[in-house]
């Protein structure tokens, strides 16, 4: 079997090591034998999602998005049916934002997105404290830990399933308790750090959601020794679990 993983604008959007979710999805199915290909997708690139199992895109700063968004934009109808489709797609941060409607951003500037999440986000103003620390959140696919980053605040239309609860960090806004969101195989979050090789279950789920697509439902993914991945995730608990015991921040 081969995954074929597709990046959108590696080489754009990638704050806080999110390319390391590409390195950890190639080195889990390599570790099983399993063939994968990460394909760069950079603007102005022909791209077909019909041709990837696994989509990933990372974070941005303000300015990296706006460069980003119209290339994007063209490309939202083809993504939005591939989701529908069932397609696998973990979206940070910067790349989550633009999954969604728009991002108002720090000048109150609006970036159009694609609209795959029923969301909004919206940036405070540069006077507003950012959304900085670690995080853990309560997920379907258990506890999740990671580090964010964000001005915008995230607001999710009602309907709009989040990937999970806030324990300790801010989230979507500091305010309502969700983080991320989720639509089919399609995974919006803000947790970089980066994200996957420190969540091995959240890893495993992307990479069988994008075989299965491929091959049918019977794939099964062998276990693996996941004891750096348990100390890694153990850590980053502990680090949110002394941020959350210091003086409370506002979002
Ligand atoms: N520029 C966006 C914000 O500040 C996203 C930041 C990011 O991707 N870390 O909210």
């Amino acid at each position: 079997m081969e995954l074929r993983v597709a990046h959108l604008y590696p080489d754009v959007m990638n704050l806080y090591g999110d390319r390391g979710n590409a390195i950890a999805i190639r080195a889990r199915c390599a570790r099983r034998g399993i063939g994968c290909t990460v394909r760069p997708v950079a603007i102005g690139d022909r791209f077909d999602p019909g041709d990837a199992d696994l989509v990933l895109i990372g974070g941005g700063q303000d300015r990296e998005q706006r460069r980003v968004a119209p290339d994007l934009l063209a490309r939202g109808p083809a993504l939005r049916e591939a989701v529908e489709g069932g397609l696998p797609v973990l979206a940070v941060c910067g790349g989550f934002q633009l999954f969604g409607h728009r991002y108002v951003d720090h000048e109150g500037g609006s970036i159009p997105g694609i609209g795959v999440f029923d969301a909004e986000t919206r940036h405070p103003g540069p006077a507003a404290d950012r959304c900085i620390g670690d995080i853990v959140v309560e997920t379907r696919f258990g506890e999740v830990a990671g580090f964010e980053n964000h001005g915008g605040r995230t607001y999710l239309a009602p309907g709009q399933e989040p990937f999970g609860r806030v324990r300790l960090g801010y989230g979507n806004n500091g305010e309502d308790g969700t983080e991320g969101a989720v639509r089919g195989n399609a995974i919006g979050t803000y947790l970089h750090g980066s994200l996957l090789p420190k969540n091995p279950v959240l890893a495993d789920w992307l990479i069988l959601a994008g075989l299965r697509r491929r091959y049918g439902p019977a794939v099964e993914l062998a276990p693996l020794d996941d004891s750096a991945e348990e100390r890694a995730h153990a850590a980053a608990v502990r680090a949110a679990e002394r941020r959350a015991r210091r003086p409370s921040r506002t979002a």
